[in-house]
């Protein structure tokens, strides 16, 4: 049983998995290779010089899995709630969870087959999102979402931004006191 299963390891979900595994969560990361950030040439997102995208995508998912996230390349067909767990259906394998985020970007299909709750998007170009409260909650409690399928402005300093503010929110619910994540220079 892992703590938090993501699905989506663009900007916003591998980001958010970065942060519940080094908060010691068990953490399975899955992501069927479709990011949109995979086409840009990114200048924008702070303290990163300028980076391909898919070189972003690929550092987001060696930091994941370097704090502990294990990863899935395979497509989420299907979510199915069993007591008060998840079932995560991919192509081949079920993943059993307590929390779902998803960070499917502009891909809403799985969301909508689990009965979210979906409204027309308001950012450029991004058509459908995941209706979500302002810590990431959706319409089904134990699933979040975060990133482009939330609803958040495209850009990757905002999508990763977004992850991680809904990965220390699950974290603060599964401790039961708000989560701060710092490390300190060694001098
Ligand atoms: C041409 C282009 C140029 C851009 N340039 C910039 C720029 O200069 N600066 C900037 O800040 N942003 C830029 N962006 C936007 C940036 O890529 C996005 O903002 C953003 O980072 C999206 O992050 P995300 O994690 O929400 O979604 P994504 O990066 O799209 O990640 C979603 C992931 O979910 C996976 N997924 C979806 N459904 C499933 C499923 N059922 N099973 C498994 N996996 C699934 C997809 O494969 C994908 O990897 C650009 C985008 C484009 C298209």
């Amino acid at each position: 049983m892992y703590d938090v299963a993501i699905i989506g390891a663009g900007p916003a979900g591998a980001s958010a998995a970065l942060f519940t595994a080094k908060a010691g969560k068990k953490t399975m990361l899955i992501d069927n290779g479709k990011s949109l950030t995979k086409k840009a040439w990114i200048e924008n997102h702070y303290g990163v010089e300028g980076i391909e995208g898919p070189a972003l995508v690929d550092i987001g998912i060696k930091q994941a899995t370097k704090q502990g996230s294990e990863f899935l390349e395979e497509s989420v067909v299907n979510i199915s709630k069993d007591g008060d767990a998840f079932t995560i259906e991919t192509e081949n394998n079920k993943v059993a969870a307590k929390h779902v985020v998803i960070a499917s970007g502009v891909l809403t299909d799985v969301a909508d087959k689990v009965g979210l709750t979906l409204v027309p998007g308001t950012e450029p170009r991004i058509k459908t999102i995941i209706k979500t409260d302002s810590d990431g909650k959706t319409n089904i409690d134990g699933i979040w979402a975060a990133g482009t399928v939330a609803g958040v402005s495209v850009h990757t300093i905002i999508t990763a931004g977004h992850g991680a503010h809904v990965a220390i929110n699950i974290v603060s619910e599964i401790n039961g006191e708000r989560y701060v994540d710092h490390d300190i220079l060694q001098s």
